[in-house]
């Protein structure tokens, strides 16, 4: 599970793919980047 951040509008969406596009302000794919969870713990 990763979650997704708007860079435009900031909403964050939860799944496994990236949204098509943002739900609440309908920006692109572009603009939706990927911010990490704590699901892996990296060193
Ligand atoms: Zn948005």
């Amino acid at each position: 599970m990763a979650t997704w951040v708007c860079t435009k509008c900031g909403n964050k969406t939860e799944g496994r793919c990236r949204p098509g596009r943002c739900p609440k302000c309908g920006a692109p794919k572009e603009a939706i980047k990927k911010e990490e969870t704590s699901e892996s713990s990296p060193r």
